[in-house]
């Protein structure tokens, strides 16, 4: 059922087994898996059914780091969260994503990717997928009848990426949680705090207000907390009635190491010339029977191993010719990196690599509350300090240059970048993956991360968090689908932990 926290009478109190708060991936995922079940569940949104600028007005915040993005643009605040507006990539992480890399310092899951597969499977539905080839290029290859580069695989592979409709939360699971009896939707309902008893032993009640301002509580025996990657801490330091240093805080780690995905585009602009070559394997939507799917490119993980690097993908996508290009600021010409195969660049048949990039967890890159700015409900705004560091640099530059070698090897042009070798600024064009993860980290240790294995808030007894903040490293897939499997792993962890 649905209910308008606008037309709540003041001060009630709301009692519940299980409280979720925002209504996005996580928190629709989860409060779908509680459907039929005997708990009563509570899920609380900040926004209504549409998109509302007042009520997005609360996601503005500062951006103090290296790279701004908007804070009021890139998430959304209503029924369907930032699904509103998603476009749909879908891939799992790879094994190595989880693994613990000397050369990558705070990286490494306390889960494999093996913990998850039962639930990226199911995760597919949900994200009305299919079931995509992800292991299997060759039927991918069959199905569309297309031919996938012959690369190196030594130095790169072709991958299969899932293409959901894309999913839109709000709309498609809308009746179903409306018809579920033992669901109570609020709208327009704002967590202000989650407040901890004084005993220190878990959560004892949210205090709530709906948008309109009339206030109210919600008690319930266990909260999950699933606002995004950059409210989840926001609403954690928030949180500051029992530790003032905020929930979950202990060790100073709530709000840092943030990280989002980089991105060039375009990383390289490579002329091809060999007339019969068909690329549409790597650009465009394929439609097969029952599935959507496209191909990118990423290093061979001995690769990445080998020299010490991040992980990658690389999209193609048709551009102008070169010589078309408004160029601004100063492009450095790589086509050098063509040498294994040097040919002269075609002048009017390009193609743009759009590449996206693991960053290096960095604890000073991170989420504080502001001194100075508040929010229509005088709650201090978000500052965001995004750092992407030179190691980040270097492994852009070194993914641009095994793109182009591979390119220059099977003869297919010459490549050119705006990234120079031991550069130390980002090119203009860089842009965030708008993937906002690693604020609340899972960890094997409270000393290490916000939260367990279990998404359980360490020393907290009854509070989880949802979401990719929950991410300690990021790979190079975004980050839905893990996000969607994550949610329904802990749901199944919350299910049978109830007494
Ligand atoms: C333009 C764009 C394109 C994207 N494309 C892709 C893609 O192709 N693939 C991919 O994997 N990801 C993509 N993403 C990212 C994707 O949208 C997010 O990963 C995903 O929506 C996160 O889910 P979530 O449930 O954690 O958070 P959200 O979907 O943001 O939901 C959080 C919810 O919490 C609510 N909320 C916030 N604060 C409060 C509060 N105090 N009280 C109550 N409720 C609150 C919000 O209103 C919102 O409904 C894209 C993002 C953008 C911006």
């Amino acid at each position: 059922m649905f209910i308008d926290s606008r037309e709540l009478e003041k001060n009630q109190l709301l009692q519940a087994d299980l409280c979720i708060i925002g209504a996005g991936a996580a928190g629709i995922t989860i409060a779908r898996e509680f459907i039929g079940t005997s708990k009563k569940v509570i899920l609380l949104e900040s926004g209504g059914f549409e998109f509302n600028q007042d009520i997005q007005d609360l996601n503005r915040g500062k951006n103090t780091g290296h790279h701004s993005f908007d804070l009021h643009v890139n998430r959304l605040r209503f029924f369907g969260g930032t699904t509103n507006h998603w476009a749909g990539h879908c891939r799992p992480l790879e094994a190595i994503d989880f693994e613990k890399k000397p050369w990558v310092p705070y990286s490494g899951w306390p889960i494999n990717r093996s913990d998850l597969n039962e639930y990226y499977f199911k995760a597919q539905t949900i994200l009305e997928l299919g079931e995509p080839d992800y292991g299997d290029l060759g039927a991918f290859e069959k199905a569309t009848n297309l031919k996938a580069l012959e690369l190196d695989n030594k130095r790169l592979q072709s991958v299969v990426y899932g293409q959901s409709p894309p999913t839109r939360f709000g709309k498609v699971y809308r009746q179903e949680l409306e018809n579920a009896a033992n669901i109570d939707i609020y709208l327009y309902a704002n967590v202000l705090t989650i407040n901890a008893h004084p005993s220190l032993s878990g959560i004892k009640d949210l205090s709530v207000t709906s948008f309109t301002g009339q206030p109210f509580t919600v008690q319930a025996n266990k909260y999950i907390l699933a606002t995004g990657g950059i409210e989840n801490p926001r609403l954690l330091l928030l949180s500051n009635n029992v530790y003032p240093q905020g929930l979950g805080n202990q060790n100073d780690l709530v709000g840092r190491f943030f990280m989002d995905h980089l991105l060039l585009r375009p990383g390289l602009d490579l002329s091809f010339t060999h007339p019969g070559l068909n690329l549409r394997l790597y650009h465009g939507i394929h439609q097969l029977e029952g599935r959507k799917q496209f191909a990118v490119m990423t290093i061979a993980q001995n690769l990445l191993r080998a020299e010490k690097l991040a992980n990658f993908r690389a999209h193609l996508y048709r551009t102008r010719p070169r010589y078309q290009l408004p160029i601004g600021g100063v492009f450095s010409d790589i086509d050098d990196f063509a040498g294994e195969n040097p040919l002269k660049p075609a002048r009017n048949n390009s193609i743009g690599v759009h590449l996206v990039l693991d960053p290096t967890p960095n604890p000073e890159s991170r989420i504080t509350l502001s001194q100075t700015d508040v929010d229509r409900f005088n709650q201090p705004r978000v500052n965001v300090k995004w750092l992407i560091d030179n190691t980040d640099l270097n492994n852009a530059y070194r993914a641009m240059e095994l793109i182009a070698l591979e390119f220059g090897r099977l003869g297919l042009g010459r490549g050119y970048s705006d990234l120079f070798k031991d550069q130390h600024h980002w090119p203009n064009n860089l842009e965030a993956g708008k993937h906002h993860c690693g604020t609340t980290r899972m960890a094997d240790t409270p000393q290490l991360g916000v939260v367990d294995a279990d998404c359980k808030v360490f020393g907290v007894d009854n509070l989880y968090i949802a979401g990719s903040s929950v991410f300690p490293t990021i790979g190079y897939a975004n980050p839905t689908f893990t996000i969607v499997a994550l949610a329904l792993r802990l749901s199944d962890h919350i299910k049978s932990n109830f007494v």
